[in-house]
């Protein structure tokens, strides 16, 4: 080691960018876009890459199970929506909370606490997909209210839709903020 150059460090990855920044991990020094900020302080992409593999517990089984159960309630909310004649703002809210908040405690019970990220999204996907189906007969009766030239049945047909969608957006958000706020309790 030298005396005067080895104050300067340069990126491991940009040998031409100077840096005051190291992983906090392995040490090496990392430029600004190198630097992956976690609630521990800055760290290499690879760092955090392998952190992530160890946060990543869930095996293939409960990616389907994770996935059945999440379109199920998630169109069974929608039936409820609809086959009911309940559809409003209100109901839209109310299901779309209570169901996210249902099938992310589903989905803990069958995983058994296993964990991934992609296995959120995987989650809420499956969710809204199955909040999507019962809309769809709605979807088409807009469709048919536009050929037909029915303006207020163009309108209410607009209006339930909305509230179908709603609905899944409610689903689907409280779901992922729902199994994120699991991950961060959990580590
Ligand atoms: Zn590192
Ligand atoms: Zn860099």
């Amino acid at each position: 080691m030298s005396e005067e150059i080895s104050e300067i460090k340069t990126c491991y990855k940009h040998p031409n960018r100077e840096t005051l920044i190291c992983c906090n991990q392995c040490g090496r020094p990392i430029c600004m876009d190198c630097a992956v900020s976690t609630p521990t302080g800055y760290r290499c992409k690879e760092c955090v890459k392998e952190q992530q593999k160890k946060f990543n517990t869930a095996v293939s089984r409960d990616y389907v199970l994770s996935a059945i159960v999440a379109f199920l309630i998630g169109a069974l909310g929608s039936f409820v929506l609809y086959f009911f004649n309940f559809y409003s703002m209100l109901t839209a809210i109310i299901l779309g909370l209570l169901l996210g908040n249902l099938i992310a405690k589903a989905v803990r019970a069958v995983t058994q606490k296993r964990r991934a990220a992609d296995l959120n999204k995987l989650t809420a996907i499956a969710a809204g997909i199955g909040g999507a189906v019962p809309i769809l007969r709605y979807i088409l009766g807009l469709f048919r209210m536009i050929f037909i030239g029915n303006y207020a049945g163009l309108m209410g047909y607009t209006l339930s839709v909305g509230w179908g969608i709603l609905y899944i957006a409610l689903l689907c958000t409280t779901i992922l903020t729902n199994m994120r706020g699991f991950a961060i309790r959990r580590r």
